[in-house]
C-alpha cells in the first residue's frame, strides 16, 4: 500500500478496506460458483462491519451465522431470510425462538440435545423448523489447532458414530424439517486434497443414508478457504477456481441436491488493513522493539494463532534493519511479529499490518479500556 492511497490525518489506529479489491473478490466468487449452480453463503463472523455487509449481499450472497444478534446484523444489512443458514454448538432458547420468527433458511444443528430443544420451541410457536445436521467427519484440515473444527476431539458436530440415533430421533419428532448435511472442517486450508477428503467422506455418509431410504435436498461444506498472508500482493483473490472445482469433480450430489458453502476469511481477508503509527522505537537487548498505537485489543490474530501478517513501514525508505513489533497493551503476547524487516524506522511513522479483514475487527475488543479501532473505506 502505497501513503498516498491513504486519508491523511485521521487517528490511527484504524482498518481500511479496499472496496474494489472486495468487489473483483465477489465477481469471481459468483463466476466460480455458479458454474456449478453452487449456494455461498458469506461468513458474517469473519467480519460483521455493516458497511462491508451491505456490498456482500448487494453481490447476492447469503449470510451464515453463528448467534441471534449476527442473523439481526444480517436482515438489517439486507441478506434475505431464506438465504440465512444458522450454526454453533451453544444456541440460547432466546436465539432460537428469533431464528423460527424470521423463518430463516436452516439450523445447522451440532447434537441431539440441541434439536430436542429447537423441537420443543418450534412445537410452543406453532412452526417447523428446517434442520441440517452438522457433521462432524473426522477429516484433518491440517491447519492450527485453534481452527481445526472437525476431528472427534473437537467440540462441533455430530460424531459419526451417533448419527443413526440421532436421524431416527428426528423422525420421531412433528417440529423438525431435516434438510440437509452440514460441515465446516476448519479454516486457513489452502490443500485442496482436504477438501477432496471433504466430498469423499461426505459421499459415504450420503451413500448411507441412501441405503435407509432418506435422500436430502441440501448439503453445506462450509468454509475454510485459506489465502496467501505471506504476500498479499502476488494473490488478492483466494483460488476459488480450484475450491469450488475440487467440488464439482469429487462430491456426488443426490439428485436435485442444493449444495452450499459458508466462506469468511477467503472473501473478506485481504480487503482489510490495520493501519497504525509508531509511538516509540526501543533498544533492547540484542533486538529493537517497534512499539505501535495498534495492539492485541484490535488485532488478536497474532496473539491468539501465531498468526502471520505481513507488515510494512509505508513512511520509510531508508535501508532495512529487524524488529520486534508490538503493541502498547500490558501482555507479552501483543506482539504482531518478531523479527520483521522492516525500512528504519522512526517515531509517528505509517505501519500497515496487510490482510486483517478477516478476524480482525470483528474480535476487537476494549482491553485496557482502549477504544476501539476505526474503520474507513477506499470509497
Ligand atoms: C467460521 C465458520 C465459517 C467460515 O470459515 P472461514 O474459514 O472464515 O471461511 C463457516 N461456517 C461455520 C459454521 C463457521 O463457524
Amino acid at each position: 500500500m502505497k501513503p498516498n492511497d491513504l486519508p491523511i490525518d485521521l487517528p490511527t489506529p484504524y482498518y481500511y478496506y479496499d472496496m474494489e479489491l472486495l468487489e473483483r473478490t465477489l465477481e469471481v466468487v459468483k463466476t466460480e460458483s455458479s458454474k456449478y449452480g453452487f449456494h455461498v453463503h458469506y461468513a458474517i463472523k469473519a467480519n460483521a462491519n455493516p458497511h462491508l455487509l451491505e456490498c456482500i449481499s448487494h453481490y447476492g450472497l447469503g449470510a451464515d451465522c453463528v448467534s441471534g444478534n449476527e442473523i439481526q446484523r444480517a436482515l438489517s444489512c439486507h441478506f434475505p431470510a431464506w438465504e440465512i443458514v444458522y450454526a454453533g454448538v451453544g444456541k440460547s432458547d432466546r436465539e432460537i425462538e428469533l431464528a423460527l420468527q424470521e423463518d430463516i433458511l436452516c439450523f445447522n444443528c451440532e447434537s441431539l440435545a440441541e434439536i430436542q430443544v429447537i423441537d420443543e420451541i418450534a412445537g410452543r410457536l406453532g412452526k417447523k423448523a428446517r434442520i441440517a445436521l452438522r457433521i462432524n467427519p473426522n477429516v484433518d484440515a491440517h491447519t492450527h489447532h485453534y481452527i481445526t473444527t472437525g476431528i472427534e476431539e473437537n467440540k462441533f458436530g455430530i460424531y459419526l458414530y451417533d448419527l443413526e440415533t440421532v436421524i431416527t430421533e428426528i423422525l420421531k419428532r412433528n417440529h423438525l424439517e431435516l434438510i440437509g448435511l452440514h460441515f465446516h472442517i476448519g479454516s486457513q486450508i489452502t490443500d485442496m486434497t482436504v477438501f477432496r477428503g471433504l466430498c469423499l467422506r461426505a459421499n459415504q455418509i450420503q451413500a448411507q443414508l441412501k441405503a435407509r431410504g432418506l435422500s436430502l435436498p441440501h448439503i453445506n461444506f462450509g468454509g475454510g478457504l485459506g489465502i496467501d498472508y505471506a504476500d498479499p500482493y502476488r494473490k488478492p483473490i483466494a483460488d476459488f477456481q480450484a475450491y469450488f472445482a475440487t467440488f464439482a469433480r469429487f462430491f456426488e450430489p443426490a439428485p436435485h441436491q442444493q449444495i452450499h458453502f459458508e466462506l469468511g476469511r477467503s472473501i473478506i481477508a485481504h480487503c482489510g488493513n490495520l493501519v497504525s503509527k509508531v509511538l516509540y522505537v526501543k533498544e533492547g537487548k540484542n533486538r529493537q522493539f517497534v512499539i505501535l498505537d495498534a495492539g492485541m485489543n484490535d488485532l488478536l490474530r497474532p496473539a491468539l494463532y501465531q498468526a502471520f501478517h505481513k507488515i510494512e513501514n509505508i513512511s520509510s525508505d531508508a535501508a532495512e534493519e529487524k524488529y520486534d513489533v508490538v503493541g502498547p497493551i500490558c501482555e507479552s503476547a501483543d506482539c504482531f511479529g518478531k523479527e520483521v524487516t522492516l525500512n528504519t524506522t522512526r517515531r509517528g511513522d505509517i505501519i500497515v499490518i496487510y490482510s486483517c479483514g478477516a478476524y480482525g475487527e470483528a474480535m476487537a475488543s476494549r482491553y485496557n479500556l482502549r477504544d476501539l479501532p476505526g474503520s474507513v473505506f477506499s470509497k
